[in-house]
């Protein structure tokens, strides 16, 4: 460990933030610094979406740590200065205030962005994305003068904000460009359940939509024009089409980048003194196939812990299956796993009391789980995949097995063997 005196960590977000705390609990006790384009000291983005958009949580409540916790811990916090640019031959960072950082080792966990909309009236006053603490002030402050919203794209980050909006007191359109919401992360099922259940709470769920443009009038948005000629009314809209990779620094660095910085099973990226983590790099996860881009603060803490365990010379953590949650008005979604070439699906519980599971397999292999308000299916899950307790679509199904009986005597037939 003695010759890595310096260690420079790129975006004090999720990920970040981590491998710093982690670097001095470890016990790591060379420099640190952690640059922060953001003016805030490092913050957790999920109540974003969720409490702190409904005014329900304090801004003092998002921070990671307190202020102090940074001088007490020798770590050199700079906020408000972005790297730029990266000198892998001199190993230095350049920053946006002009100075100039060396390194022995260097993390880049620059998160990622939300994509823009490309059609005409995106511009207009209203129109807005969520990804950072103003987005949130921003977008709450709005809703607070506003009768009527829009919320293009119907993912995660769309649906909680429309149960935000609705819990506030709006109305609120959801558009969708796909047949179903949640698309991209489940199945037709969960999807289905979700369409029901915000419609239910008085969103309107319009999927298959095509916008052709945002409506003005002086400059700020007055609805949303579709292509069937129609034009629905909002005077806010949320943009939440996904996001992108923040890689440029490191694309212009050199080193290997497809849709996320591509790093190994220790995080390290095509250069080996230079990491990265969270939703800018792409991975491999153990026991699926290919490779992936997780946007989760499971994969950001995870991710973080690791590198601060391979620059401190110890053992590197075991990585977990990903797992991720969604909270749209009272129903928690947690999902362990990742389902995208599922072949068959199996259903625990009572979707009419919307307290049920989704198993997902791939052939006679589980892949996933999708847990609605069912947290000790998704406790018991995370278990199985963890200790590779084998479940047949017979006992997934059937309510009356418990699940962490099945872990457990797993483990004990494993200790037995
Ligand atoms: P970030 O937390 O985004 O941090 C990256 C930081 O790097 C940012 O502060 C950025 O400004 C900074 N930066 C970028 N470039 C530079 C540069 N060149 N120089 C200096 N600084 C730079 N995940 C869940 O698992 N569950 C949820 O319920 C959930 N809800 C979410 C709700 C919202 C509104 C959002 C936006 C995200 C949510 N997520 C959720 C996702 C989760 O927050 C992210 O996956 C996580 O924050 C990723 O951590 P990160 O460190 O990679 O990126």
């Amino acid at each position: 460990m003695a010759e890595i005196e310096s260690v420079v960590i790129v975006g004090g977000g999720q990920a970040g933030s981590q491998a710093a705390q982690s670097l001095r609990k470890r016990g790591y006790e060379g420099a640190i610094s952690l640059i922060c384009e953001e003016a805030y000291p490092p913050y957790q983005r999920p109540p974003l979406s969720k409490a702190y958009l409904k005014g329900e949580l304090d801004e003092d409540r998002l921070y990671f740590r307190p202020a102090s916790y940074y001088d007490e811990n020798n770590i050199d916090l700079r906020l408000g200065a972005r790297a730029e640019t990266i000198d892998r031959g001199a190993r230095k960072v350049r920053l946006s205030d002009g100075a100039m950082i060396t390194y022995d080792r260097l993390v880049i966990a620059t998160g990622s962005r939300p994509r823009t909309i490309p059609l005409p009236g995106a511009d207009l006053k209203g129109v807005m994305t969520l990804r950072g603490v103003d987005d949130a002030k921003a977008l709450r402050d709005a809703a607070a003068g506003a009768a009527s919203a829009a919320v293009i794209g119907g993912g995660y980050i769309g649906l909680e904000a429309a149960s935000a909006l609705r819990a506030m007191g709006l109305s609120v359109h959801v558009f969708e460009r796909m047949p179903r919401l949640l698309a991209r992360v489940t199945s037709p099922i969960v999807s289905d359940f979700y369409r029901g259940f915000h419609k239910e709470k008085g969103a309107e769920i319009h999927c298959e939509s095509d916008i052709t443009h945002l409506v003005g009038e002086n400059g700020a948005l007055s609805g949303i024009a579709l292509s069937d000629g129609t034009t629905v009314p909002a005077q806010i809209a949320l943009i939440g089409i996904g996001v992108l990779p923040n890689q440029e620094i490191a694309a212009e660095a050199g080193l290997d980048c497809e849709d996320g910085v591509v790093v190994n099973e220790s995080c390290q990226t095509s250069d080996p003194l230079i990491y990265a983590a969270g939703d800018c790099c792409r991975r491999t996860v153990a026991g699926y196939p290919g490779t992936v881009r997780l946007e989760s603060v499971h994969n950001a803490l995870e991710q973080g812990e690791r590198i601060a365990a391979h620059i401190a010379g110890q053992d590197v953590p075991a990585t977990d299956t990903p797992w991720f949650w969604s909270d749209q008005y009272n129903v928690k979604l947690q999902t362990v796993g990742l389902f995208n070439d599922y072949t068959d699906t199996v259903i625990r519980g009572d979707q009419d009391a919307a307290k049920f599971s989704v198993f997902y397999y791939k052939g006679d292999a589980l892949v996933a789980i999708d847990a609605i308000n069912d947290p000790a299916t998704f406790m018991a899950g995370r278990q199985i995949f963890k200790f590779g307790a084998p479940l047949s679509k017979e006992d997934a199904q059937n309510a009356d097995v418990a699940l962490k009986d099945i872990v457990k005597a797993h483990k004990a037939k494993s200790a037995g063997a």
